[in-house]
């Protein structure tokens, strides 16, 4: 069960509170070699390796990696008009909190005449992967799809497994989400091989390369992303989800186990971390825990991971070392049940996404919400942002200096390309006034 750490009466520093509860390992660079055979085979043989892929991994060789229009047609037209709209719902929501993350262009005036716009230009092609291992989620169709066209991607290309429930064919719920949202370029391939496909092409069935990857995966699929960096951007790698939350003895101690135990349902690795100034409380999150636990489907998934050394209720003296302790471990989701959150929430710096009080548990920003799903985990959050509108976006400068204004900065431009020893630089200023 979950083990406990006391920090109570001590500070140890933010890389011994890292130590004292590591992450489940992924070893990323073991599956390198891997996924590097599996990305050159697709790069050598295109499809061929595509489909031996699926045979080999999936279990079951599709008609073609390219899914066909009237697949994804029928999808839709036999999806459960309940699952139908409950997407539809979400995607509604998604939709509208992702227009908020596009910024407006701006524009600087510098002095007269001299001005530095700022415009953000959407990528034109990604390639967005839906996981279709050991469980399917339609959802992350939504939070992969939903925010690339918020931001105005051209050209959306989207791969998930071959299912071999399926014979062959993606899963039917994630055909029937990219039909919801319009997408029409979808593949049946996992994997890295996938991930080789969208990054380079696979020019015999028209897949064109892309110029940013995104979405979540195993090992494989994380360690193609950091394969094919600077063939294709990507947004981050991602590994085994975490929950930490953050409570007080006022917070309810069934809702923060039933969180726990929620975010332990997707793996063995996952981790589940509860961070309290109650000895009291935290007793009673276990009596809860152990009850939901015995009481859920995947009991045993759970009990592994809450047993795993990625887990623990961690003592803590007050709420201020509990922010420092979530701080430290850069959690994907990060609940904060106590009597002020907004006084722990102005101290919290790294988190993936952030859920308030009692009723807004991690599984409402799964699937309702209207934020994003995809988000960093292993400690990324503590530089790196969920999925977004922004992971879609770059800033672009466009510059408008008129004669005036170049002329009151040409001493600048040429102090500094003397002092650089580039004289062609100020030669190209000078050479504008020399007339
Ligand atoms: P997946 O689609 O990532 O992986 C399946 C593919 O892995 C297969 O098609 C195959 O090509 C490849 N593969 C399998 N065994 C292999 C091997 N031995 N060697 C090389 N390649 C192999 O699906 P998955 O395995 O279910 O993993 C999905 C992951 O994504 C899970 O960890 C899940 O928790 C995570 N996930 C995260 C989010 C999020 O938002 N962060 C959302 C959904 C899923």
């Amino acid at each position: 069960m979950l083990r406990t750490i006391d920090l109570r009466g001590i500070r140890p520093s933010a890389s011994e509170l890292l130590a004292l509860v590591p992450r489940a390992a992924t070893d990323v660079t073991a599956a390198l070699n891997s996924a590097r055979a599996l990305i050159d085979d697709v790069r050598e043989r295109g499809e061929a390796a595509l489909l031996d892929q699926a045979e080999r991994f999936d279990g079951v060789r599709p008609a073609a990696v390219r899914v066909p229009a009237d697949e994804l047609a029928e999808a839709l037209e036999s999806l459960a008009p309940q699952t139908r709209a409950a997407l539809e719902s979400t995607i509604a929501r998604v939709q509208a909190a992702s227009a908020a993350q596009v910024p407006a262009p701006e524009r600087t005036e510098l002095g007269d005449g001299a001005i530095v716009e700022q415009r953000w230009q959407p990528v034109g092609r990604v390639g967005l992967y839906v996981p279709g291992g050991k469980a399917v989620y339609p959802s992350s169709v939504v939070m992969n799809v939903v925010p690339a066209q918020v931001a105005g991607v051209r050209s959306i290309a989207l791969a998930s497994p071959a299912q071999s429930a399926a014979g062959g064919r993606i899963h039917p719920s994630i055909a029937a989400a990219a039909a919801l949202l319009g997408i029409d370029e979808v593949y049946a391939m996992g994997g890295a091989g996938a991930i080789g496909a969208l990054a380079y092409g696979v020019p015999g069935i028209g897949l064109e390369p892309v110029q940013r990857v995104t979405g979540p995966g195993n090992v494989y699929v994380a360690a193609a992303k950091r394969l094919v960096q600077g063939v294709t951007g990507i947004d981050a790698e991602a590994g085994p989800t975490d929950i930490l939350v953050i409570a007080d003895d006022a917070a309810d101690a069934d809702f923060v186990a039933a969180d726990l135990v929620s975010q332990a349902e997707h793996d063995e690795l996952a981790a589940s971390v509860l961070v309290t100034d109650s000895a009291d409380f935290a007793a009673s999150v276990r009596v809860h825990l152990a009850a939901r636990i015995a009481a859920t489907k995947h009991a045993e998934r759970i009990r592994n991971a809450v047993a795993g050394r990625q887990s623990a209720v961690v003592l803590v003296d007050d709420l201020e070392q509990a922010a420092d302790f979530s701080n430290a471990f850069g959690p994907e989701h990060l609940e904060i049940q106590v009597r002020d959150p907004d006084a722990v929430l102005a101290r919290i710096e790294n988190a993936g996404a952030i859920f308030i009080g009692p009723y807004s548990p991690v599984s409402l920003g799964d699937y309702a919400a209207g934020s994003n799903h995809v988000l960093p985990t292993g400690g990324q959050a503590r530089s790196a942002a969920g999925l977004s509108a922004a992971t879609f976006l770059r800033p672009q400068q466009v510059v408008r200096y008129d004669e005036h204004a170049l002329r009151e900065v040409a001493p600048v431009i040429a102090a500094l390309s003397a002092e650089e020893d580039l004289p062609a630089h100020g030669e190209a200023v000078s050479a504008r006034f020399e007339r």
